[in-house]
């Protein structure tokens, strides 16, 4: 059940060129518990009215850990920001206040993961709700089947989290890791977007599989129909969050 939270930011990174990463600590005497996957609904002062005021961001740490009382958040440097994003990659400094509600939504793996591979495919900031569940699995040694992280971005500078994906690699049983770069001429992985990706590798229809999908709609968009239209996946096996 959500509720509403006051909040401090702790602490800011430039993460990459295109991204923030800030963490904010829970005030007052209730911790906030969540699910890996989950999000929250910020009220930002970029109007004066209240719904233009919400944005919501997927929490990007795992729960459960010795930092509950902190959230971490990847926020996206939007181009055509009118409020939300400018605000918190401009504006935001370590001690701002920040009032949120949450924790929401249904985006969480589906229980229990040891029955089905799973493939998370993201762009950008969609790799958030991942991070927390790979951490999840990780810290809490939960039984799983393999893990597919399919991370697409622009350039090699835009890769998040791209030292714990390969500690993962080399740590967590049963994790791939693959990165996708559109405009990256000398890259040696992947070349393009993360459609190529999966397309290839899961192109035979399994009913042992879960896909998860997060990220803007141009991204899941073309994600679900190649998904469930293109290769026949059955709707139940694809998931998705979508930011916008
Ligand atoms: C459940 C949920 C979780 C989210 N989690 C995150 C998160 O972890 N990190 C994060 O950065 N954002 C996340 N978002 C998006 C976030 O809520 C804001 O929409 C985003 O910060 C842009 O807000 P804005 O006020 O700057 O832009 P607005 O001025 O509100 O947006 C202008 C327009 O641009 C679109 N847009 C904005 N950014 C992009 C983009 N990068 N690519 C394509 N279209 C875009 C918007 O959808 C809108 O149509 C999430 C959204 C939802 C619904």
């Amino acid at each position: 059940m959500w509720k509403w939270y006051d909040s401090e930011i702790v602490d800011i990174k430039e993460q990459s060129p295109t991204t923030r990463l800030i963490k904010i600590k829970v005030l007052g005497e209730e911790p906030i518990s969540f699910k890996a996957g989950q999000f929250v609904t910020m009220d930002l002062p970029i109007s004066d009215k209240r719904l233009k005021r919400w944005r919501s961001y997927s929490i990007a740490n795992a729960p459960n850990t010795e930092g509950w009382r902190e959230l971490e958040f990847s926020i996206v440097k939007s181009e055509n920001s009118l409020g939300g994003s400018k605000f918190l990659c401009e504006e935001a400094t370590i001690g701002l206040p920040i009032r949120f509600k949450g924790p929401d939504g249904t985006f969480t793996l589906r229980q229990p993961i040891a029955e089905k591979d799973v493939v998370f495919i993201c762009t950008g900031t969609g790799v958030a709700p991942f991070r927390s569940m790979i951490w999840d699995i990780y810290n809490q040694n939960i039984p799983h089947r393999h893990i597919h992280l399919i991370f697409g971005a622009r350039y090699e500078h835009d890769i998040l989290f791209r030292e714990e994906f390969e500690f993962f690699e080399k740590n967590l049983t049963g994790f791939k890791y693959d990165v996708a770069l559109s405009r990256e001429p000398s890259w040696a992985g992947h070349k393009g977007y993360v459609h190529g990706v999966y397309t290839e590798g899961y192109k035979n229809v399994r009913s042992d599989i879960d896909f998860y999908l997060c990220g803007w709609s141009n991204m899941i968009d073309d994600a679900v129909a190649k998904l469930i239209v293109d290769l026949g996946y059955d709707k139940s096996q694809v998931h998705y969050e979508l930011y916008g």
